[in-house]
């Protein structure tokens, strides 16, 4: 496979065309970004690890029934993909109370939510990634009431999936934002799934073992993503 020209270049992420029109190639960067990228540092080591985290995630979901973009590894901090048609919105669970819910509602950090909480938001950094509902989406037309229905099963699939997953390995997956797209009529889950776009706390101590340490500068960045990714039992 030809690595093409650059198609997207996100915070984290650059994506490339490739010589096959349905595959493209998604280069996980140094890079780590936060507040709508108002905070920029390159962390040396996490393109590799957000690659293999990323990859073992995707197929043990892939395992679970949810169909994704993942095809495979091709280098330390590549993977080739499908061409999906990205939805311009963010699906995020959430199992624990923390970050913008307590912000937005004024509820206490910490919180059992059971059963867990989902909510939709528009991926827009420049409008800081305002919270939509299901009637924002059906009047811009930014997906169908059947993606809506897929997105919501989809997302909640995955959370019994992970949720087992990283309990198993003693750590509590606090909540996390997925993208899908569509392909050949299917919604797939697509972007990625790493410490950079979820949270998770160690079960005993609830230390915090993902980009919350680099939001709230706490160090130790990468090696808490290595950390879980050992006690995941993935090779990096
Ligand atoms: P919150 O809404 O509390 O800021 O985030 C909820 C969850 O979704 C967290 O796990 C957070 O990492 C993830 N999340 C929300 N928006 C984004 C985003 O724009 N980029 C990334 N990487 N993760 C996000």
């Amino acid at each position: 496979m030809q690595k093409g020209e650059m198609l997207a270049n996100g915070k984290a992420k650059s994506v490339y065309k490739t010589d096959e029109p349905k595959k493209l190639i998604m280069h996980f960067r140094n890079d780590t970004s936060a507040f709508d990228g108002e905070k920029i540092e390159q962390l040396d080591r996490k393109g590799m690890v957000n690659n293999k985290f990323n990859a073992f995630i995707m197929q043990r979901l892939e395992e679970g029934g949810i169909p994704t973009h993942f095809e495979k590894v091709i280098s330390e901090d590549e993977s080739v993909v499908k061409n999906l048609d990205m939805l311009p919105i963010e699906c995020v669970v959430r199992n624990i109370s923390t970050g913008s819910l307590c912000k937005r509602l004024g509820v206490a950090e910490g919180l059992d939510l059971e059963p867990p909480l989902f909510e939709f938001f528009l991926k827009n950094d420049e409008l800081h990634d305002p919270m939509i509902n299901d009637f924002h989406i059906i009047s811009f037309k930014w997906a169908t009431q059947d993606e809506i229905e897929k997105m919501k099963e989809l997302t909640f699939k995955v959370n019994d999936i992970l949720k087992k997953l990283f309990l198993d390995a003693g750590i509590i997956l606090v909540d996390y934002k997925l993208e899908f797209g569509r392909y050949d009529g299917k919604l797939l889950l697509g972007d990625e799934f790493s410490p950079d776009g979820c949270r998770l706390w160690d079960v005993n101590t609830r230390e915090k073992l993902d980009k919350d340490r680099f939001r709230q500068g706490l160090g130790g960045v990468v090696e808490a993503y290595e950390a879980v990714a050992e006690r995941l039992g993935i090779a990096i």
